[in-house]
Order: C-alpha cells, then structure tokens, then sequence
C-alpha cells in the first residue's frame, strides 16, 4: 500500500436528517461531529473541478442535477461533464476518482430517517477531495441535491437555521451565507 493511498482512508458520511441527529464523521471508529454555530466550515476541495456521474436509477434526473450544479456554479464553482453513467464507474462496481457519483441509496446504508447520505474521500493531509458518492432516497425532495453537492464540493453543516447548510431538512433554506466564492 502506498502513503498515498494510506492517507485517502479518510471518508466522511453526512446526510440531512428529519429529525434532529447529530452527523457523524466516520473515521473507524466513529467520531462525532458537532453541529456548530459561526462560521461554516470546509473540510476540503477539489483539485480539479469534479465530473457527475448520474448512475442507473438514481432519483435525480439529468435536469434535476443539472439544475443544482447550476445552483452552485453561479456561486463560483465548476464542474466537469454531467454524464449518465449505467452501471459503470463507480456506480455498481469500481471507482470513480476526480467524479460525483449519484446514485439510489443502497440497502446497506440505507437509514429511513435520512433523505441521503453522501461519502466522500479526502486526503486528510492536502484536504483534496479526490471522490464523493451521493446516494439518494426515492421521491427527490427540493434542496437535497443542492444539499448533497455542497456536501460534495467540501462543506459541513451548519446550525443556522434557513441555511442550506443545515441538517435538518426541514430548519434549512436557501441561505447560501459563505458558500459564495470569488467568481
Ligand atoms: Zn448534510
């Protein structure tokens, strides 16, 4: 094993929740993350602007995805090819390195109380964010996509009510309070 690949070990599970849970960053063994007031906080980016992968049967379509990368491109992000991907790269089987991959939330992750979960890789040592799984709940509810890619792109949650950032679907918004890059 490569000290490269020994540092990519670290992933990260977040998803919003109905009720109020706390999120939890998994390290093996399991730490907690508080939810925090202040500022929001980054845990990482991507060295280059990640592709999306829309994986057979995942309940966002094209449009619905293309929509929320267009939610954050316009607040300085950018991304790569939005591309349906079948079964491959990363959706059954495989990897998917430098991509977002999207996908119908899998049985053995599957939490009733969570509309998503999403895994994300990082190298804890640079914080590049090298790739991200996105898996979703049936019946799509609006801001969970946009909620997921922000996820994806390297934000935590926040407890300011109205913000995106938020993990309780339903205390969150359209707030987007320093998630704004320079464009
Ligand atoms: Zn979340």
């Amino acid at each position: 094993m490569t000290n490269f690949f020994k540092r990519l070990l670290f992933l990260i599970i977040l998803s919003p929740v109905l009720s109020g849970s706390t999120p939890v960053l998994i390290e093996d063994p399991y730490v907690d993350v508080r939810l925090r007031g202040g500022e929001i906080e980054k845990l990482g980016s991507w060295k280059f602007p990640p592709d999306i992968q829309i994986c057979e049967g995942s309940p966002a379509a094209r449009a619905e995805v293309a929509a929320a990368v267009e939610w954050w491109k316009t607040r300085g992000y950018t991304f790569g090819n939005i591309v349906e991907a079948g079964h491959g790269n990363g959706c059954i089987v495989g990897s998917a390195y430098g991509s977002i991959v999207i996908s119908l939330i899998s049985q053995e992750n599957f939490n009733p109380s969570n509309h998503a979960t999403t895994f994300i890789r990082f190298d804890r040592e640079t914080g590049e964010i090298v790739r991200v799984r996105i898996e979703l709940k049936e019946n799509l509810r609006e801001r969970i996509l946009e909620h997921e890619i922000g996820h994806a792109l390297g934000w935590l949650h926040i407890n300011r009510r109205g913000h995106l950032m938020h993990p309780i679907l339903e205390n969150g918004g359209w707030n987007d309070e320093g998630l704004v890059q320079n464009l």
